[in-house]
């Protein structure tokens, strides 16, 4: 049975091992692969297994072999679902294996915001502190966040996980979601309307899915409801929030900072106005990416390609 992996590098750059994989078929693994080399890297195989790399009917009609489709990743927009689905091949995705780690990043950054370790530790090695009248200093204001308020926004797996965090760091917690779960409200968690999140937080965290109602979701408009000196974290998806109006706002400082593993175009685009804009902390999508999730996401896709093998598929996102 000939397997392909097409874009293996960012799950596994080398500190995983493919032998799971590769003790069910013959395997091959490319780092990644361009729209132009997908079909002709398929080839005749049965089991193709994608992170990002585009399978559209004209690749499907190209490569009738194929059985099974693997997502390496939870989202599946990358793979025509249905025209799969006509073919009968099951389109298979890793429903979740990062919660705990993205849930941590939100507050990595959230505290990075806060404290500037980073920068501060630079700062002495770089003399400042050696240099100094007093025997302490600080290069930006410090904020303690006990007391004040997260907005949390698409109150699942990891919003729920991030509202664990958020709690034990002293902060009431406002969520927000489609579906509301009042076993989950407590003393310092209550369910809130958008526009009452946006008013009361101190913090804003995303965590909804990017879908028409939610895309933009961080604007203009809606930036005006909020607090004076907000601090907004996203690390869902770059789309949710208007780039250009959440730039304005910090330049302007209506925003106070913001934190972004994501932004509308991956990798950045040169001119994305965050870039310049002020107080704007950007990392390259890597909330998903300590070695413990990669290792779990890993074990879940061959797991899911055993299943089907066992003919009890599970997973699977076209059925
Ligand atoms: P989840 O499905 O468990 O939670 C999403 C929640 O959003 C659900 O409770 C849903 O009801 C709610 N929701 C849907 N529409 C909404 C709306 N219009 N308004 C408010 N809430 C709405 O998903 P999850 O596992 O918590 O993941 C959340 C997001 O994090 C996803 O978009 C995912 O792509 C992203 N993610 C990012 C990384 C990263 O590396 N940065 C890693 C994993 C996941």
């Amino acid at each position: 049975m000939k397997i392909v992996v097409l874009d293996g590098y960012t799950l596994n750059p080398g500190d995983l091992s493919w032998d799971e994989l590769k003790a069910l078929g013959d395997v091959v693994v490319y780092d990644r692969t361009s729209a132009d080399k997908t079909a002709e890297r398929i080839g005749d195989a049965e089991i193709v297994f994608t992170n990002k790399t585009v399978i559209n009917k004209e690749v499907l009609d190209a490569c009738p072999a194929v059985k099974f489709i693997g997502l390496l990743a939870t989202g599946y927009n990358v793979v025509d679902v249905q025209a799969a689905k006509g073919k009968g091949i099951p389109v298979v995705n890793i429903p979740t294996y990062g919660t705990a780690a993205v849930g941590q990043f939100v507050t990595a950054l959230l505290l990075e915001i806060c404290h500037h370790i980073g920068e501060h530790s630079q700062s002495v090695k770089a003399g400042d502190w050696t240099n100094n009248a007093d025997w302490c200093y600080w290069n930006h204001p410090l904020i303690e966040l006990s007391g004040k308020t997260m907005g949390i926004i698409g109150f699942g797996r990891i919003g729920q996980q991030t509202a664990v965090i958020a709690q034990a760091l002293g902060m009431r917690v406002l969520a927000n979601d489609s579906y509301q779960n009042e076993a989950l409200e407590s003393e310092t968690l209550k369910y809130a309307s958008l526009d009452e999140l946006f008013a009361k937080s101190h913090v804003i965290s995303l965590h909804c899915p990017l879908l028409d109602s939610t895309q933009g979701i961080i604007n203009k408009q809606n930036i005006s409801k909020m607090r004076d000196g907000v601090i907004i974290i996203n690390t869902s998806r770059g789309p949710l929030v208007v780039e250009e109006d959440l730039a304005e706002a910090l330049n302007s400082g209506k925003v106070y900072a913001a934190g972004v593993d994501v932004v509308s175009a991956e990798p950045i685009k040169a001119d994305n106005p965050l870039l310049q804009a002020k107080h704007c902390i950007i990392t390259p999508h890597i909330a998903w990416a300590p070695i413990e999730s990669r290792s779990r996401l890993l074990n879940i896709a061959v797991d899911n390609l055993k299943a089907f093998l066992t003919n009890a598929p599970v997973n699977v996102v076209n059925k």
